[in-house]
């Protein structure tokens, strides 16, 4: 078996991975690479092997950098089947349409093409079979797979391929436990090969113990005062676990009651899909859903779908909370909030997410007192708060931690460190070959290895 390292080699995004036997070809991931733009530019080029000779696409999960282009791949020929979870197939089916308007009017800007066409994303849905955890799937060939929890995002899953009595796993993005809705991450004691994200390869979280408690403090000092609390957020996994932490402020009376509006048409899908998966959260979570709490649904929650509807949040006096997309407000509904808001020292904006360099959200974080949105100067007056811990990614210590475990068997041969800046797979590699005394290596865009 031969495996290429074609996407997220090197960097975060764009991850796609190719094991060939000869007789036997899979992927797993087919990423968007996303960077300062959506789409990156890199995205139009064609696959470097051709999509027709594909069996079977793995999706670790169902965010961008991991399926963006599965519908370019049915563009250029490929027709095998696509496997993943039951909850990353029905993500992907809300997300990939969401993806498709924004490529598309990224490319009209551009005056070019979209790399994939609504056609295309209904073709690779058709060839898509969702699977439970831990269930056996043969591909033929004496080739197995399994999906194991990867405790990233609802349905994110480990990719185990069990070949020539071998076994390798991928971490897809691997979860930072304990979530409020999630289980900890698959650990496996047997691998021979595995390839491994490092998004964090080079930092150690935040304690986050106490990032509950930090949430109820901004809402309560926000709705003293009659501001409106701004909390821009992204539409999967952060959007949910937000409703679930506020649901039991509004059951135990915690917080004073004031509308809480979720104004992202793409998070209220999203949230429909997660209501149909109560078996893939955890044990409390899933007790709470059990005792009769519909944990996404609570008095006083909106979920505003049109544009009328979250023009008129705008007209309703008094305070509020209001999350919108986009998570870094570098577009979306949270900018229309923003212009009406910032400019208000009563009101605040809580930063929940990674806010990257360049994006608006960066610069309000960054403390700069005048932004420009839509063209127009908006000053900020408003409070800013963050609170960290909310990271999906394993640390460092955590990757050591899975990785000393895959080789607690003895068989680990190599492990690839994939899906991170040059510097942070690097620094992990390093870390695995002096502490764990496990061979390392960061794969380059294109390179092979025989396993
Ligand atoms: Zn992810």
């Amino acid at each position: 078996m031969t495996i290429t390292f074609y996407g997220g080699a090197k960097t975060v995004t764009g991850s796609n991975y190719l094991l060939d036997s000869g007789e036997i070809k899979i992927l797993v991931d087919c990423g968007l690479n996303q960077g300062s733009k959506y789409s990156e530019d890199m995205n139009y080029e064609k696959f470097a092997y051709d999509p027709a000779e594909i069996n079977f696409v793995f999706i670790t999960h169902s965010h961008t950098d991991h399926v963006g282009r599965l519908p370019k791949l049915f563009k250029e020929g490929f027709r095998g089947r696509v496997i993943a979870s039951r909850p990353t197939i029905d993500l992907a089916s809300k997300a990939l349409p969401d993806n498709l308007n924004i490529i598309t009017e990224e490319a009209k800007r551009e005056g070019r093409e979209p790399i994939f066409e609504l056609k295309d994303l209904e073709g690779v849905l058709e060839l898509s079979e969702g699977f439970d955890y831990e269930v056996p799937i043969d591909l033929g060939g004496g080739v197995k797979a399994i999906l194991h929890d990867a405790g990233h995002i609802l349905g994110s899953t480990i990719v185990e391929i069990d070949f020539e009595g071998k076994k390798i796993y991928f971490t897809g993005d691997l979860g930072n436990p304990p979530t409020p809705l999630l289980q900890p991450p698959f650990f496996p004691k047997d691998a021979d090969y595995a390839v491994v994200e490092s998004a964090y390869g080079s930092r150690i979280h935040e304690d986050r113990s106490s990032r509950k408690i930090m949430l109820e403090n901004v809402i309560k000092e926000t709705l003293s005062k009659g501001g409106t609390l701004m909390i821009p957020s992204f539409a999967m996994e952060r959007t949910q676990e937000l409703l679930y932490e506020l649901n039991q402020f509004v059951n135990h009376n915690q917080i004073p009651k004031v509308p809480i509006y979720v104004d992202s048409p793409l998070a209220t899908n999203l949230t429909e899909v997660y209501k149909k998966y109560p078996n893939y959260f955890n044990k409390t979570a899933h007790h709470v859903i059990e005792s009769g709490d519909d944990i996404f649904n609570f008095p006083g929650l909106i979920f505003t779908r049109t544009s009328d509807e979250s023009k008129a949040i705008n007209n309703v006096k008094g305070s509020k909370i209001i999350i919108a997309g986009s998570g870094m407000s570098m577009g979306g509904r949270i900018l229309h909030h923003e212009m009406r808001y910032l400019p208000d020292p009563n009101s605040a904006i809580l930063f929940i997410g990674y806010q990257v360099m360049g994006s608006l959200g960066r610069r309000i974080l960054d403390g700069e007192k005048e932004v420009r949105i839509f063209g127009e100067k908006i000053a900020v007056n408003c409070q800013i708060r963050a609170i960290g811990g909310y990271s999906a990614h394993a640390d460092q210590a955590m990757l050591l931690k899975w990785i000393a475990s895959a080789g607690s068997g003895g068989n680990l041969k190599k492990v690839f460190v994939v899906q991170g800046e040059e510097d942070s797979s690097t620094i992990l590699a390093e870390k695995a070959k002096t502490d764990l005394k496990i061979n390392a290596v960061v794969p380059s865009q294109g390179e092979s290895f025989e396993l």
